[in-house]
């Protein structure tokens, strides 16, 4: 299975800033020591014309040509640098070379070890997210054909608000969030299918509204079939996590991962896995949960393998 990483631009931060940027390079090591299989390869930077299928050339520019105002980059979170540029565009393209392994190379599932910026919406950045990686992705999956129709299913514990404002009455994409119902954004953009879930949520009652809403997306995918699914696996329901409020054991998050993985497998469908938030107070345990996620995308990816071997092909039939 292939990941992307893009770690290597990493972007220099004001001493003390909150944003954990150093665990996406930490992910990466852990992949490389625990998950031999997983096949690691830098992101590529996402060209401005890409950003621009959901994202207004303005803002492209303000970002790309560094003349945000300062009060939209307070919204975003980080201070201008060439390097968050750098860094968002290449976040980006790990969650679209993920797309082209997963669809056109036939792999089924890749990864992006970063991306999940499902804050950004068309016209502006907000909470740590430049631009909306997802929302890109699926895009050029949809314009190029090799979608009709996605499934973005955002379990990050933060709404999902900039992919539901940029795909509202978009009947190409549904949206579904899992999030805490008082969390950021206190104002939230409606999606499809949202669940705002109260704080000190546990895991069987996670579990029980997840299989809830897997089961209207399901029923939604009888309708008409979802041939990609994109998933936003947040680390921050974790009960160990500084902004979550929620209290999922790594017991279940695993759970979580696990069951959207086997939806996915159940419908055949390509799945796109991006990382999102994750703010542990103890950061090993945060990336323990992230390496679990890792290694529930890359059992999937090896179900697939399995299930590909086994049924019977053309060359098979008399
Ligand atoms: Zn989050």
């Amino acid at each position: 299975m292939l990941a992307f990483h893009s770690d290597q631009h990493e972007p220099v931060l004001p001493p003390g800033h909150r944003f954990p940027m150093a665990k996406y390079r930490l992910l990466r090591e852990r992949v490389a020591a625990a998950l031999p299989r997983v096949r690691l390869q830098p992101s590529p930077a996402c060209d401005e014309a890409d950003l621009m299928r959901v994202h207004e050339a303005g803002y492209v520019a303000a970002v790309t040509q560094g003349t945000l105002d300062a009060a939209h980059q307070r919204e975003i979170g980080f201070p201008w640098s060439a390097s968050l540029v750098e860094r968002s565009r290449r976040s980006v393209g790990g969650t679209v070379a993920a797309l082209r392994h997963a669809v056109k190379a036939g792999e089924g599932v890749a990864v992006n070890l970063a991306g999940g910026t499902h804050h950004a919406s068309r016209s502006q950045g907000s909470g740590f997210c430049v631009f909306n990686d997802v929302a890109v992705a699926a895009e050029v999956a949809l314009q190029a054909g090799w979608a009709r129709r996605v499934a973005v299913i955002d379990l990050d514990v933060h709404q999902g608000n900039g992919t539901a404002a940029i795909f509202t009455g978009d009947e190409r994409v549904f949206t579904l969030s899992l999030h805490g119902e008082r969390n950021f954004p206190f104002r939230k953009v409606p999606g499809c299918l949202d669940v705002g879930l109260p704080d000190g949520c546990d895991g069987p009652a996670y579990l029980l509204a997840l299989d809830e809403a897997l089961q209207a997306l399901s029923q939604s995918h009888r309708l008409r079939a979802f041939d990609l699914v994109f998933y936003l696996a947040g680390a921050d329901p974790h009960e160990g996590d500084r902004l979550g409020h929620l209290r999922l054991s790594a017991q279940a998050m695993r759970l979580r991962d696990e069951r959207v993985m086997r939806l996915a497998e159940s419908w055949q469908s390509p799945l796109v896995m991006c990382m999102a938030g994750g703010y542990g107070r103890d950061l090993d345990a945060m990336l323990a949960v992230q390496l679990a996620s890792v290694g529930e995308a890359l059992s999937s990816w090896q179900r697939r393998r399995l299930a590909d071997l086994t049924a019977p092909t053309s060359a098979d039939l008399p």
